[in-house]
């Protein structure tokens, strides 16, 4: 029996036999043309099929139901006129009189790295989408378009490098068990295919060896691809997937219901979202609203700033998904890790402690800030948002925040647009110098939303993107409890709201502890909601008693590790 350790994408557990994908490679000749105006023409035919196509595939996916998939169709269509992809081919084939073919899978290449190197998920599989896009292009200008897996002989675990949306084009829902994927993260085609699909996934195995027709068992509960199990293993595998499909089906059912604990202390349980498709699905799965929704993924893979209508546009679409239920839309946060290249940025010596997010936005609020806050303000008339500022560190950018935000509707009221002249205005507290006089600034703003990701970097000084000192970031640091306890109590004596919007909200070994320490909504990927409603509502605060007073006053992880285990709850109940 071999194991092999991967991320868990979609939770469950299948077993079956291996149905191994293997992509049929195109060899493309890189040669150079005398006539390039001709050759952009055939690369413009070629976009023009392309384009067919991929309406075609949205049309079978919209009657399919798989709404994500229908969204990731139309960002390729879109990426297809984008001066970063599509109209760059035709330049770079202009330019260098390469072949179209060529020119497509340079300018792929290119950009899909662009991507993967912006440390974040939902980008890295962004980057697999262009490399998809490629492919579909090279495959319509050399006449060999691919099958995919719309030709599965069997109920089969599908195992493969990685799964982009033209492989999975036409597969048949009821023939695969499970996706098992070499790469990938959890935000990768395969994982949100497999969560629409409600199949158990697998990611980042890495690189595996498995023939076809093995028999496996996919835990996705584990986090392991099991090979050739013995029966005794077998049987056990088979009761805890019997175990987990009563479970789930059970969690759902209840997943709209609110989350009271028994001793009727009431939490919302919000998703973060970066797109209208994952509105829709943290919606479905019971979320209250958005405690996040990262505002990133319309301004990175692009030249030019998106106008203010394009931005209004998209938060009206998120608002209106979540009607009643409050969304909380973030201004921009790039820096850091992630680059604009719409606006110039000097490379940095420590870019997380420079001109990132807010910093950037105040240096060029013309550009940067007004168009935002215009049409979240506009976006958020007769409906729910709410409007956040991430890396704030001081009274004074609230201050200049917050002019903005009056500039902005001055300007509105002057030009008659409608807006909401009273929407909240919150801050992300992730900066250890906010967090310490969270008390004072509680009184400047609306509401706190805790962003552990960073403030853990922060305080514990560990980057984020750094694989060597990973671990050592500890949520359950006693400095990050004890500085969580402060900010939530800060927000309550000034009588204002709490919520947490890092990953460290939808933890299941975090959550007791946070509902001790007071918490109040708590915003976590929409796949652990109902997860999260189910332990929440088999908590009493009261017993939580002990478990905070040890946590705020520990001097190690362990020994908070220790009482908050003894509250988890497993993905089996
Ligand atoms: C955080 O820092 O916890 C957070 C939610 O923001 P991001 O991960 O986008 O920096
Ligand atoms: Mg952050």
């Amino acid at each position: 029996v071999i194991r092999y350790p991967g991320i868990v994408a979609s939770p469950g557990i299948a077993t079956g036999r291996v149905f191994l994908y293997r992509k049929t490679a195109v060899r493309i000749a890189r040669k150079c043309v005398t006539d390039s105006a001709t050759e952009v023409e055939r690369y413009r035919n070629c976009v023009k099929e392309a384009d067919d196509s991929l309406s075609t595939l949205m049309e079978q996916m919209e009657v399919d139901g798989v709404e994500e998939q229908v969204e990731i169709f139309e960002i390729q269509r879109e990426f297809l006129t984008d001066p970063s992809y599509g109209e760059a081919i035709a330049e770079r084939i202009a330019e260098t009189g390469l072949v179209a073919e060529a020119a497509v899978e340079d300018v792929s290449k290119e950009l899909a790295e662009e991507f993967s190197a912006i440390d974040d998920e939902y980008f890295a599989g962004r980057s697999a989408d262009i490399l998809d896009l490629g492919k579909l292009l090279i495959g319509i200008l050399t006449g060999t378009k691919s099958e995919g897996l719309s030709n599965l002989p069997g109920p089969s675990v599908v195992v493969a490098d990685d799964l982009a949306p033209s492989d999975t084009a036409g597969i048949d829902r009821d023939k695969v068990l499970a996706l098992c994927t070499r790469a990938g993260s959890a935000t990768s085609h395969t994982a949100i295919l497999a969560r629409s699909f409600g199949i158990p996934a697998l990611v980042g195995l890495g690189p595996i060896a498995i023939e076809p027709g093995t028999e496996v068992v996919v835990d996705a509960v584990g986090g392991a691809l099991v090979v050739e199990p013995s029966p005794e293993e077998l049987a056990t595998f088979t009761r805890a997937e019997a175990k987990f499909q009563d479970r789930k089906e059970f969690l759902l059912r209840s997943a709209k219901e609110p989350a009271v604990t028994t001793d009727g202390h009431r939490v919302g349980i919000w998703a973060n979202v970066g797109s209208v498709a994952d509105a829709r699905q943290a919606l479905e799965l019971g979320a209250e609203g958005s405690g996040l929704v990262r505002t990133e993924f319309l301004f990175l893979n692009r030249k030019t700033l998106p106008s203010e209508e394009e931005q209004y546009e998209v938060y009206r679409q998120i608002a209106e998904v979540f009607g009643k239920r409050p969304a909380i839309i973030r201004t921009l946060d790039v820096g850091g890790d992630k680059k604009l290249p719409s606006v110039d940025m000097p490379p940095e010596e420590n870019p997380f402690l420079g001109r990132r997010a807010i910093r950037l936005a105040l240096s060029d609020p013309e550009r940067l800030l007004y168009p935002q806050i215009r049409a979240i303000l506009r976006a958020g008339y007769g409906r729910a948002l709410r409007m956040m500022f991430p890396m704030i560190s001081s009274i004074e950018e609230i201050r200049e925040a917050r002019e903005a935000v009056e500039h902005c509707k001055e300007e509105l009221s002057r030009e008659g647009l409608d807006f909401d002249a009273e929407m909240p205005v919150g801050i992300m507290i992730e900066i250890p110098s906010a967090a310490i006089i969270a008390d004072r600034l509680a009184h400047h703003v609306d509401f706190f939303s805790i962003g552990t990701n960073d403030l853990v970097q922060y305080t514990i000084a560990v980057d984020r993107t750094n694989d060597t000192v990973a671990h050592l970031a500890d949520t359950l640091h006693p400095a990050v409890v004890s500085l969580i306890q402060r900010v939530i109590e800060g927000a309550h004596a000034a009588g204002k709201e709490c919520g947490m919007c890092g990953e460290m909200a939808g933890d299941p070994s975090a959550i007791p502890l946070l509902l001790a320490l007071g918490l109040d909504d708590f915003s976590m990927a929409p796949g652990s909601v109902p997860f999260a409603k189910d332990q929440i509502r088999r908590l009493s605060k009261g017993d939580l008693e002990q478990l905070k007073r040890i946590a705020v006053t520990a001097t190690s992880r362990e020994e908070i590790k220790k009482e908050t285990g003894r509250f988890a709850t497993g993905l089996l109940g």
